[in-house]
């Protein structure tokens, strides 16, 4: 035993101190779909931090390779430009499945890309984990529930979706990959997890994401009009996404096989969070209230007692702290983006 740890212990890469070896004993060979956009780069960077060894498949979408460039070279560490419409083989442990474009522009901008992202690729991703007997996670989202009539929402609520609507095809998507990893779960008897992701932000986030969190902190840093979109009375609940990492990394790692809710409980109106950001970054843009959106949701915040209960999880960062960090992020994003245009 004492030779075997010794050839183990010469193979742990010398570059990354923090890479334990106890945690070199138990590395996995895991795959993240998604893997180069916002949520899958910092799920990468906590599981190449453990030790294991991750394949990142992506098809640079909305995803870039700049947010996963510090592990290009590392053994441990792979990236494939490959569309997950079509089929993949390789040889993995775990599979956590991610990619799909998460942000309204994004997946209404191509609704039948979007509904085959979630479909055939969803398929391919659990073809995958049955042909190697892969334990499979797959992000689906708090927009299953629709404009819930049902608040705060648990995971028993079957939700309230508009299936013609232009939300539809990310909506329905997802409630079909979700339909079809229990029928595969059922069918094939494999391990999976569902997590029924809320809205979240952070460093990372596309510069033309176009969701709330990076439209306000770019209008404010910029002094230009922050677009409220309808009476801004409609509510979110926003994550900050550490928290949804290591609710990711805690479900797969349960026993849990049935969805759960990841999100941060605290609800704001959009109006309210309009003035946050405003206050926290200063400037004069003025708050203005736009045109309503169709079918926007009104009202959404997670009920997180399965995600306490099950894996002992709660947000743990304040939207103080973790908005202060997406706005450094930002900040130093435009610096960037003008010197890069001034060129
Ligand atoms: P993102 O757009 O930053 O990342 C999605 C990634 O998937 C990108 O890198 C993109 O290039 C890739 N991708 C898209 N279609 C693909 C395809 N056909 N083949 C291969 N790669 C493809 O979005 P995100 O915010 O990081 O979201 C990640 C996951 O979490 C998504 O499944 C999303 O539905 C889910 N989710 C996110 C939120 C949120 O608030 N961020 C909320 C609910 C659910
Ligand atoms: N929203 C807004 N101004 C913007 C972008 C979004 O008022 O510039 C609103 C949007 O109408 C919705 C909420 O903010 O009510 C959250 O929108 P986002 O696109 O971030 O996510 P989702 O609707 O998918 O929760």
């Amino acid at each position: 035993l004492e030779e075997k740890l010794e050839i183990l212990e010469t193979r742990i890469p010398k570059k990354y101190p923090e890479v334990k070896f106890l945690n070199y004993l138990k590395k996995k060979r895991i795959l993240v779909t998604g893997g180069a956009g916002f949520v899958g780069s910092h799920l990468v960077d906590n599981l190449m931090l453990q030790g294991h060894e991750v394949i990142v498949v992506d098809n640079f979408f909305t995803g870039r390779k700049r947010n996963v460039e510090q592990w290009i070279g590392h053994e441990n560490f792979e990236l494939i430009h490959h569309d997950i419409v079509n089929p993949l083989f390789i040889e993995v442990d775990e599979i956590y499945h991610l990619a799909s474009p998460a942000s309204p522009p994004h997946y209404m901008q191509n609704p039948v890309k979007t509904i085959k992202t979630n479909t055939l690729g969803t398929i391919n991703m659990l073809g995958l984990a049955r042909r190697v007997n892969a334990k499979v996670l797959i992000a689906s989202t708090s927009e299953v529930y629709g404009d819930p009539d049902i608040h705060p929402q648990p995971e028993t609520y079957w939700g309230h979706v508009n299936p013609i609507g232009p939300r539809a095809c990310y909506d329905e998507g997802k409630r079909v990959a979700e339909t079809l990893t229990y029928a595969y779960a059922k069918q094939e008897n494999m391990q999976v997890r569902v997590a029924r992701i809320f809205n979240t932000y952070g460093p990372r986030m596309h510069m033309n994401d176009g969701r709330v969190v990076s439209n306000f902190i770019l209008q404010a840093l910029q002094n230009e009009v922050i677009t409220v979109y309808g009476s801004g009375e409609q509510t979110r609940s926003f994550q900050y996404v550490s928290d949804l990492v290591d609710g990711l990394v805690a479900l797969m790692e349960s026993n849990y096989t049935l969805p759960v809710n990841l999100g941060n409980p605290v609800e704001h109106t959009i109006n309210e969070f309009a003035t946050i950001i405003k206050q926290l970054v200063g400037g004069h843009s003025t708050i203005k209230n736009v045109a309503e959106v169709e079918d926007d949701p009104q009202r959404r915040r997670p009920d997180i007692s399965r995600a306490k209960n099950i894996l002992n999880w709660e947000p743990k960062v304040s939207l103080n702290v973790g908005l202060q960090k997406t706005v450094n992020y930002f900040r130093k994003e435009l610096k960037r983006f003008k010197h890069s245009h001034n060129k």
